[in-house]
């Protein structure tokens, strides 16, 4: 018998607004308790009120220590960076960012023709060994990220892999899994992860029974406790999530801002960097 992971702790997402002022919901951002190690932070941008309003964005910014992945439903995100990169990344797309020592970057979200954007912002920490290693990016077109289909599930698979099939995003410290799950009604979901992994799914839509006998309606991020197995029980309506499951790195992490290092020291040094300067210093590897 395995081990099923129940639910320990459900998080309502709160309105914030970020960068120039675009509207999120957002489930957990960085903190120095580091409880959900190694994932730091879980933005949706959903929401866009008035929807005929252009949506400001995220003009230039920093980020160092971490990796920020951007995941699109519907609408596009057009990113460029200090290394010269650019790029769309569109519905169905994914975008794993590792900052590594540093880059800066501009995200500038678009809605689609019928005025909608939806997508999701991951932040997921790195070890101390690789805060400071070159940034790399793996980008991934809708067509290159693999989905598994059976009676009443459909499961795309951005990272890890779910049903023999494997996502494209590899070499990743905290050998994330990254699911887009979707289960019609009453369909069972089982899936292995390692114990002593996180494992968190933010649910957008429908209702679903998860781990042993937790009701867990959208939208909301359920935390689960240790265990063998994730389980989960599609209710009445289509049920759809997003599954993240990784190896924390259990030290202490000093978040500020766009930043996530191990120490003030670390932090100031950033910042230091920034004034100075001498921020980017490596190029993409
Ligand atoms: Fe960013």
């Amino acid at each position: 018998m395995k081990t099923i992971r129940q639910v320990r702790e459900l998080i309502q997402p709160q309105m914030v607004m970020e960068g120039a002022g675009v509207l999120l919901r957002r489930s957990i951002a960085p903190q120095i308790s580091n409880r959900f190690d190694p994932f730091l932070l879980f933005d949706h941008f959903a929401l866009n009120d008035p929807a005929d309003d252009p949506i400001p964005g995220f003009p230039m910014h920093p980020h160092r220590g971490i990796e920020t992945v951007t995941y699109i439903n519907k609408g596009r995100v057009d990113h460029k960076d200090s290394l010269g990169n650019a790029g769309t990344i569109g519905p169905g797309d994914v975008q794993w960012m590792t900052s590594g020592s540093g880059i800066l970057h501009e995200e500038m979200p678009f809605r689609d023709q019928s005025g909608v954007i939806d997508g999701f912002q991951l932040w997921v920490n790195l070890p101390a060994a690789l805060k400071m290693k070159p940034p790399r990016y793996q980008e991934f077109k809708s067509t290159s990220i693999p989905e598994a289909e059976g009676k009443g599930y459909r499961v795309r698979v951005v990272a890890g892999s779910f049903d023999m099939v494997n996502g494209p995003v590899s070499e990743i410290a905290a050998q994330p899994v990254y699911l887009e799950v979707a289960l019609e009604p009453g369909t069972e979901f089982h899936k292995l992860i390692p114990k002593g992994h996180t494992v968190l799914a933010y649910i957008y839509e429908g209702e679903g029974v998860f781990g042993e006998d937790r009701q867990c309606e959208s939208v909301i991020l359920a935390v689960f406790g240790d265990g063998e197995e994730f389980r989960v029980q599609a209710g009445r309506k289509l049920l759809r999530f997003m599954l993240m499951a990784g190896a924390p790195s259990k030290e202490p992490i000093y978040p500020y801002g766009p930043f996530v290092m191990n120490t003030r020291q670390e932090i100031e040094q950033a910042l230091l960097d920034l004034q100075n300067g001498t921020f980017v210093r490596n190029g993409v590897e």
